[in-house]
Order: structure tokens, then C-alpha cells, then sequence
């Protein structure tokens, strides 16, 4: 018997062995395997099983890793998926479906001594005092790990011995499972009756779920590269859904009750969080309703603040099948439950379901494909779906389900936008708070309520913008907020490459304010502002500069709940799904900050973003309050966020991203090329952008434009019907886009320069296949290297 494995140093390789009668039967498709490699031994995966081999003189496999299989066929064909959509090598792809820690089986179960009773035959014996105490605890708890019992009673080894001596209790090594939430008391919960338009929603997602409706994958052959923007036709759409609903809406009870239907189906599933949710409040939701009495096991958890003890044993819990539901971040995506019944995403627009490193998959996409291939019903939740995936909908791909109130009948807060560019005309230069707003803060302090100030990311701009009328200097080609470099003093688009001189004075004609080029507000100066204006309140500061561990964001939190802050100012950190109900007043400092980051998603994520930290205001009994402070207060993603509307900033964005070709009309690659030689570096680009230049089709050679778009709208109805056999160079794409090269927005990260390149297409499959033959031909200088990002969350 011969084992093609997969090893994890040799990149788009596999290589074959014998597998020894040792090991005979006890390697499978999926077992990780130790094999020789030259002078090492290296570790892999078994990803075929031959009879013959090409080669010959093949050495055997060392050793079998695990009882196990780790990787199950299921997740190895989800690994071959990524690494062809993600145009990754299948090994760094299949690195990432495990654990490190399963992976590399750097900690195996832990063992405890467990005291355990025994039965006792006859008569009972008279013990000494000591051994009699230590009796009485054992037979009350029948078995107990022998430290917890020695500090129980404070007593050494030597008394329970002599209770063994005497046959009345048994001392063994048993595995003892590193519980991370042994510690919390969870009270049970019980499932509530639902209104009217949860129990509809319900309904459908549990009706996806029964077999008559179950929709078998493999029906067509060659389907297998369905990409989630493109299902294969034999895709029910009702497999997928989209739950909008505002927050508070009840969308945690739907998951709730959907897991429960699933479990009564005998299967299992995967819930999805984004990991600054996956508080301990959001696991003891899940697990007040699955974990009690014999089932404790039953609710699985993978994140990244586990030991790694932990990981392994949460893992292993799981590919057993004693944890039926696995909550987890990102990566959870790939446990091993099997049969899968469903997946819920959460929060399925955020961003961080990407992955920033290879294989850069996107979590959520990753769950549409796997349910397609596991036959699992698969629910996106959101207050503000992504555009791609209420596209999906639109077009019939997905199923959408809404929740347009919230469960308690509160009100959604008043949101007011305030203009700043009248502001600023009267105070004669840049400021940071609005009349408004300053009044807003005082009456909270004098109430003793709450207020939360938010600020974005970057405690800078990195466009330029005027602050007396709102003038935001734009790409004419792109549209997008060209970048301002200071040091050169003039504008580009990183897109594309155009570049203009810094204006001496503003642009609009109304306007000419000669103090366009002196714009810029920091985290510190609003942290100094607010101490000057309100030198007696307590304020407390969050972000990811401020909060290095993640106890100090727990505490943080915790003294906001008990009311020893009055004023929480932060970043995204902040505008997640926390619940405070004493908090009244939510203020967005700059939402400009995010609207003109160069990015053609910066308009949805200001949206999301608006609406998000609106839903901290009123909580509670009292109706919250939120002020928008904006340069440019009649910008679409504001009064669409004010007005509590996203079906309305849908219709208006995607027309937008219609005209330009963004996605999810197309998709995008984006392509980064880095260097420590800037020249160089440049030079390789514009070599890539030739390479590229011959893959549009003949007569179509000018850049940047948008042809014959429309007559091929129809063209390429799906990226999974494309055949997947080595075609570079030969493959054509007639809607391909490219802009660039461009240096990247931060062109100098960490002393590399970089530059890239943006494709769009409808084509995806059939491109990212392009782009790996393209890799592995291409010629680039040794001290360049090229990544291809596909389905990029950000450009920078
Ligand atoms: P979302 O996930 O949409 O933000 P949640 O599921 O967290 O909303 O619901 C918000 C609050 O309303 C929670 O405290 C939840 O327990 C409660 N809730 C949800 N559904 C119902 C219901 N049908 N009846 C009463 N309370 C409910
Ligand atoms: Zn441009």
C-alpha cells in the first residue's frame, strides 16, 4: 500500500510512501503521518492511498499521529477548495484546518490521579479519625481527583493510601479535561416563545432542515468549486439565509432554537463569532441552553485565548462527537463535526472573518461552500448585512429573513447629524466638539448617566478634507478619497496611480478656505479636549494602544458596567455587541475619519459602523440619544444610518458600485508586490501588469475602462462551471479590469515598499487558477515578493 501525503515544508508538491505492515489499516485519507524527509523527519497528510507508485524505492511512513484520523475527508476537500479559490498552496491551506496544537500534538490529554470508591463488601471497618474524614468525602462524591480531595481535607497521600491498602477506594489515572469555563456558574435557560416574525424566520431555517428539502451536492459532478457568490443551479436557495435584523431584534434565540431543531436531527453544528464577541457573556448563552446535567460536554469553544491544553482538548471533545456545537472564531469553521446540520455566522459582514495572512479565506464564504458540500443549512446573521450577501439575496441565491423590530418594542435612538462645517465657521478653525454635543455631555454627567465617544481607528486622516465646507479631495477615475502624503505634498490614488499637486486653498469655488492643507485630529487631543471641558467626570480610554492585555479590556468593561466611568471613549472596540443600560448618549467624534478612507468600502462600513454604535444608546428603560459629528452631514452612509434605513443605503451603494465595477457586481484580486527596493519593486510591478495585460481579450488593451461590460453580464453566470485544467497562459477574460500598479496606501510598512495591483472580474475561479500558474512561472527579483489576495476586506 502506497500514502501520497502532504508535507507541510514542500510547497504544491505531494509525495509518495510505503506504508509499513506496522501501520497497515491504521492510515487513512486524512491521518497525519511522520515521514522521512532526506536527513528529517517531517510531519504531513495523508491525502490519497495508491496501490502503485511512479517511483520506486520508497520509504516508510514513521508514525501514525493520533487514534484519529485528524483531517476528515469532508475537510480535506474544503482545504483543496481554499487553496484553489485562494490561489494558496494546498499545504498552507491544510495547515490551517487544524489546530497548531493538534496539529503538531504538542500536548496530548492531560492525566490526574482520580480517587474513586469501591464497593464495600461486609462489614464496614473501624477507621482512625483522619482516614473516617477522608472516607466520608469520598463516598459522598463516589470519585474525585486526588488533589482536589488532598486539599480538601488537608491531608497528604499517605491517609488515602491507606485507604486503598485497606480496599475501600481505588487510586488511578484517568484523563481529565481542561474545562476554560469550569469556573462559571451557568444557569440553565429555556427556550422562549417567540413573536410572530422569529417564529416565521424560524420556521423557514428549520424546514431547510428536513430531509425532504435536503439538497444533495454531489448530484451534478464538477460542482465541487461552487463559490458562494456562484452556488451551482442544483443549489436550493433556501439552504442559505440571511437574517437581517436590528439588534435586539432576537436573532441569538432563532440560533438558539435552530441548534436545538439540529440537534433533534441527530446532527451537529458550527456557530461562528467574531472573536472581540466571543465574550464569556455570548458563550454562556449558547451553553445556559445545551450544557447541563450529563450533556456538559455537549458545547464546544475554539478561540484564541484557550491554553493550549485547552485547544486540544475542546478539539479532540469535538472530533469524538461528544461536543455537538462548536463556537468559535474564524477558524472554528473547519471542526470536525460530523454529521453537519448547520452553520450560523454572526455578525457576517464583519470584517475580521477574513483572514489577513495565507490562505486568506473569508470565513463566511467558507461557510456557504461548506454547507453546500455538507448538505448544511447555512444562516448569516446581521443588523447590516454586507452588500455581497444582501446581493445574494437580491438575486435569489440566498434566502432573507427579517427581524424589522426589536423584541422589546423600544424605539431605535434619535440620531442627530451635527454639521460641522458651521461649527467651525464659528469657532474660526478645526474643532473637536459641537455645541451640541458638549451640552448633550453635561446634562449626562448631571444625571448620572453614561455616554460612550467614539472615535475611529486611526487617530488620523489620511485624506484631505476642508474643514469649513466638507471638500474631500477625490479620485476622478476611482472615486475614491485620493491619500494625502504629507512629505511630498500631494495627493494619489493608490488604485490607480493618479497623482495631483496638494491645492493651496480649497478647491470649491464657494469655499477657498486657504487652511485645507492643516486638518488632522488625534486620539490624544480629544482625550485632552474632554479632560479641559470636563475636568471632574471619569473617563476612561480604549483602544488597542491603550488595552494590551485582554484582562484590561475585561476590566475596563466591567468598571463601565458598575458606573465608575462616566465617559468610555474608544475605538471599534466599543461597538460591538455590548450591552449598557445606562448609557444614553453615544458620540461619533469625526465620522468623516471613516467615510473617506480610500477604500470603495468605506461608505458601507461608515454605514455599519453608525448603525452599530447607535444600537449601544437605550438599552435600557431610558430612549437613547446618538450625535454624528460630519463635515459632510448629507453624505448617503449618514443620513441613511440616521434614518435606521439599509434597504434604502443598498439601492444607493450598489448603483454605485454598478458604475465603477466594485464588488459584489464584480469580484477583486488584489495583488501586492513588496520589497525593500523601492525601484525594484516598482519595476516588478509594472512587469506583473504586462503578464496581466495579455490575459484580457484581443482589442481590449486600454486600462482602467470598463468595456463591453454589459453584453457579458450574462456570460459568466457561474465561476464554478469553469473547468479547472492548467490554462496559462491561453485563458481570455473579457471583463477583466486592472487598475494600477499603484503604491499601496501605506506604501512604507515596516521598511518594505509596496505596490499593487487591482483585477476585477466576474470570472473568480477561473482567475485565481490563472493567477497560480502565474506565480509559480513568473520571473520576479529575488528580494520581491508577490501576494495575491482574493476577495479582499481591505486595501491598505
Ligand atoms: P439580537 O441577537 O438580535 O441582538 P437577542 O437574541 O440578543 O437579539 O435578543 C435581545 C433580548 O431580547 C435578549 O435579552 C433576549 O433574551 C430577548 N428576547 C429574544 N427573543 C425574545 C422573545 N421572543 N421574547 C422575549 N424576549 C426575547
Ligand atoms: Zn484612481
Amino acid at each position: 500500500m502506497i500514502a501520497r501525503v502532504s508535507l507541510e515544508i514542500a510547497l504544491r508538491k505531494e509525495f509518495d510512501y510505503l506504508v509499513p505492515p506496522g501501520l497497515a489499516g491504521r492510515v487513512e485519507v486524512g491521518s497525519r503521518v511522520q515521514v522521512p524527509f532526506g536527513p528529517r523527519k517531517v510531519l504531513g497528510v495523508v491525502t490519497a492511498l495508491a496501490e502503485e507508485s511512479a517511483h520506486a524505492k520508497l520509504k516508510p511512513i514513521i508514525k501514525v499521529i493520533g487514534a484519529q484520523t485528524l483531517v476528515t475527508p469532508k475537510v480535506l476537500k474544503l482545504a483543496r477548495w481554499i487553496a484553489d479559490y485562494y490561489c494558496c498552496a494546498p499545504e498552507i491551506a491544510l495547515k490551517s484546518v487544524l489546530p497548531e496544537v493538534v496539529r503538531r500534538e504538542e500536548s496530548g490529554w492531560r492525566e490526574r490521579l482520580f480517587v474513586r470508591a469501591l464497593p464495600v463488601s461486609g462489614e464496614f471497618p473501624k477507621l482512625p479519625k483522619r482516614q473516617q474524614e477522608v472516607w466520608n468525602i469520598i463516598e459522598e462524591r463516589r470519585e474525585l481527583p486526588l488533589t482536589d480531595l488532598l486539599a480538601l481535607v488537608e491531608t497528604t497521600a499517605t491517609t488515602v493510601r491507606r485507604l486503598e491498602d485497606r480496599g475501600l477506594v481505588e487510586i488511578a489515572p484517568q484523563i481529565s479535561e481542561r474545562d476554560p469555563y469550569a469556573r462559571e456558574h451557568i444557569l440553565p435557560s429555556q427556550p422562549l416563545a417567540l413573536n410572530e416574525a422569529q417564529a416565521a424566520a424560524l420556521r423557514m431555517v428549520t424546514t431547510a432542515m428536513d430531509p425532504v428539502n435536503e439538497f444533495v451536492g454531489e448530484r451534478v459532478s464538477g460542482k465541487s468549486h461552487a463559490t458562494p457568490n456562484a452556488p451551482p443551479l442544483t443549489h436550493s436557495p433556501t439552504h442559505t439565509f440571511l437574517l437581517h435584523g436590528v439588534t435586539g431584534s432576537g436573532k441569538t434565540e432563532i440560533y438558539l432554537q435552530a441548534l436545538d431543531y439540529c440537534l433533534s436531527r441527530g446532527k451537529g453544528a458550527i456557530v461562528l463569532v467574531p472573536e472581540i464577541s466571543l465574550t464569556p457573556q455570548t458563550v454562556e448563552r449558547f451553553k445556559a441552553r445545551f450544557c447541563h446535567g450529563p450533556q456538559q460536554t455537549l458545547v464546544a469553544v475554539l478561540h484564541s485565548h484557550l491554553s493550549a491544553g485547552e485547544r486540544h482538548d475542546e478539539w479532540h471533545k469535538i472530533r469524538q462527537g461528544r461536543a455537538r456545537i462548536v463556537i468559535g472564531a474564524r477558524s472554528a469553521i473547519f471542526a470536525p463535526v460530523e454529521p453537519l446540520g448547520l452553520i450560523i455566522v454572526d455578525e457576517e459582514h464583519e470584517h475580521t472573518y477574513k483572514q489577513e495572512e495565507a490562505p486568506r479565506y473569508h470565513a463566511r464564504d467558507v461557510a456557504v461552500v461548506r454547507g453546500q458540500m455538507e448538505n448544511a443549512v447555512v444562516v448569516l446573521g446581521s443588523a447590516t448585512p454586507s452588500l455581497e450577501s444582501f446581493y445574494n439575496c437580491k438575486r435569489g441565491k440566498y434566502a432573507l429573513l427579517e427581524l424589522p423590530e426589536r423584541v422589546d418594542n423600544q424605539k431605535m435612538p434619535h440620531v442627530r447629524v451635527v454639521d460641522m462645517r458651521q461649527a467651525a465657521r464659528k469657532e474660526k478653525g478645526n474643532l473637536i466638539f459641537s455645541p451640541q454635543l458638549k451640552e448633550a455631555i453635561t446634562q449626562r454627567l448631571e444625571r448620572g448617566e453614561q455616554t460612550i465617544l467614539f472615535l475611529n481607528r486611526r487617530g488620523y486622516s489620511t485624506s484631505l478634507q476642508c474643514p469649513l465646507c466638507g471638500y474631500v479631495a477625490e479620485c476622478p477615475n476611482c472615486s475614491l478619497s485620493l491619500t494625502y502624503h504629507r512629505p511630498e505634498q500631494n495627493l494619489r490614488c493608490h488604485l490607480c496611480g493618479h497623482v495631483e499637486p496638494v491645492p493651496a486653498a480649497c478647491p470649491n469655488e464657494k469655499c477657498r478656505n486657504p487652511a485645507i492643507r492643516y486638518s488632522g485630529l488625534g486620539t490624544q487631543r480629544v482625550e485632552d479636549t474632554l479632560a479641559k471641558l470636563f475636568p471632574h467626570a471619569r473617563v476612561k480610554r480604549m483602544d488597542a494602544d491603550v488595552m494590551k492585555r485582554k484582562d484590561d479590556y475585561r476590566r475596563v468593561l466591567g468598571d463601565f458596567r458598575t458606573g465608575k466611568i462616566d465617559i468610555l471613549v474608544g475605538t471599534q472596540m466599543i461597538a460591538k455587541g455590548l450591552h449598557f443600560p445606562n448609557v444614553t448618549l453615544v458620540g461619533i467624534i469625526y465620522a468623516d475619519l471613516a467615510l473617506h478612507q480610500p477604500d470603495f468600502r468605506a461608505g458601507e462600513r461608515t454605514f455599519q459602523l453608525l448603525t452599530q454604535v447607535a444600537g449601544r444608546a437605550g438599552r435600557g428603560d431610558v430612549e437613547g440619544e446618538v450625535f454624528v459629528q460630519a463635515f459632510t452631514p448629507f453624505h448617503p452612509a449618514i443620513q441613511y444610518a440616521r434614518r435606521h434605513d439599509f434597504a434604502g443605503f443598498y439601492e444607493q451603494e450598489i448603483e454605485f458600485r454598478e458604475q465603477l465595477k466594485y464588488p459584489p457586481v464584480s469580484r477583486v484580486a488584489l495583488l501586492t508586490l513588496k520589497g525593500r527596493n523601492e525601484e525594484k519593486v516598482k519595476f516588478s510591478a509594472e512587469h506583473v501588469r504586462r503578464e496581466l495585460d495579455k490575459l484580457k481579450s484581443s482589442g481590449d488593451s486600454e486600462s482602467g475602462k470598463v468595456r463591453k461590460w454589459e453584453s457579458e453580464k450574462n456570460q459568466m453566470k457561474s465561476a464554478g462551471e469553469i473547468s479547472h485544467s492548467p490554462t496559462f497562459p491561453p485563458a481570455r477574460f473579457q471583463d477583466l479590469v486592472i487598475a494600477g500598479p499603484a503604491p499601496a496606501p501605506l506604501l512604507r510598512a515596516e521598511t518594505f515598499y509596496r505596490y499593487q495591483l487591482m483585477l476585477r472580474t466576474r470570472a473568480m475561479s477561473k482567475l485565481s487558477h490563472v493567477l497560480a500558474g502565474m506565480m509559480t512561472t513568473l520571473a520576479l527579483p529575488e528580494d520581491v515578493t508577490l501576494t495575491v489576495d482574493i476577495d479582499p476586506v481591505s486595501h491598505s
